[in-house]
């Protein structure tokens, strides 16, 4: 099954580092044109000269407003990924209003305006699009010090379906991806104590973590046409943790 892109103009966000990063990249080769949205100039910079074509776009998602102007002239997009994200690990007692807000500010309302803007030129345009969440495996299980990061993914899920609910009448289908760990930098501060992987990892059926690629691959395949009845989905890239 060969998938392309050509012709075809995407915007990912958080797009200077691990997964967003890699599919902004895999976008870039499979022939789109790719906005990439990250909130530190420095990854712009290597990013574009990794992937000359890239255009950039410096912002930092969680404020509403900039948000809004750094994306006034992005033009018209057909593919959205909506990767940008954080995690803040606390114990349930300890959780904070800061951490909470900043947590639901990048990984829910972001996800929600960034959509808006894209979504409002895919309808006037009548063209229709593709948009997919990065959500977790985090928002159907529970897991320790992570009771905001659950709720986060938990509400992105809900937004998935519902923007599938109302996006589908402009032929722009809304799906998301739900892996398990991939040891990027936000991995490292959960993940790194090798007793707590090896936990982690008895519970995955194949036995390991998600490496990048997993991810990229399952996004570019609900972004493409190959995908063209799939809407409202969430896909497990878990190694069948979410099976048992
Ligand atoms: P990384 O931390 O490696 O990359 C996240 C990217 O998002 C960075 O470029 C970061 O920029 C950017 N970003 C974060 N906050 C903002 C903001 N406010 N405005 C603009 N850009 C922002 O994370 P991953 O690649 O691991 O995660 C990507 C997505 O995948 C996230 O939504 C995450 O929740 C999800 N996910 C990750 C898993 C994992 O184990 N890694 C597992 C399941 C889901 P900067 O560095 O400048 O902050």
């Amino acid at each position: 099954m060969e998938i392309t892109f050509t012709g075809k103009r995407a915007l990912v966000t958080g797009a200077g580092k691990g997964i967003g990063r890699a599919t902004a990249l895999a976008l870039a080769r499979g022939g789109a044109e790719v906005t990439a949205v990250t909130r530190t100039q420095a990854d712009l910079e290597t990013l574009v000269r990794e992937c000359p074509s890239v255009k950039p776009v410096c912002v930092d998602l969680a404020d509403w407003d900039a948000t809004e102007r750094a994306l006034k002239d992005v033009g018209p997009i057909d593919l959205l990924v909506n990767n940008a994200g954080c995690a803040m690990l606390q114990p349930f007692l300890e959780i904070t209003q800061d951490s909470f807000d900043k947590s639901f500010d990048v990984n829910v309302k972001a996800a929600l305006h960034v959509t808006q803007i894209v979504a409002r030129g895919m309808k006037a345009r009548g063209s229709g699009g593709s948009i997919v969440n990065i959500s977790s495996q985090a928002s159907h299980r529970a897991f320790k010090d992570h009771a905001v990061y659950c709720a986060t993914k938990g509400a992105l899920d809900m937004l998935t379906k519902v923007m599938a609910l109302e996006l589908a009448p402009y032929q722009i289908r809304v799906n998301s991806v739900n892996p398990t760990v991939v040891m990027t930098d936000m991995a490292k501060i959960g993940w790194s104590d090798p007793a707590k992987a090896n936990t982690m990892i008895s519970r995955i059926p194949m036995g390991k973590f998600a490496e990048v690629e997993d991810v990229v691959h399952a996004i570019l395949f609900l972004l493409s046409d190959k995908s063209a009845m799939t809407n409202g989905a969430f896909l497990p890239i878990d190694g069948g943790f979410l099976a048992c």
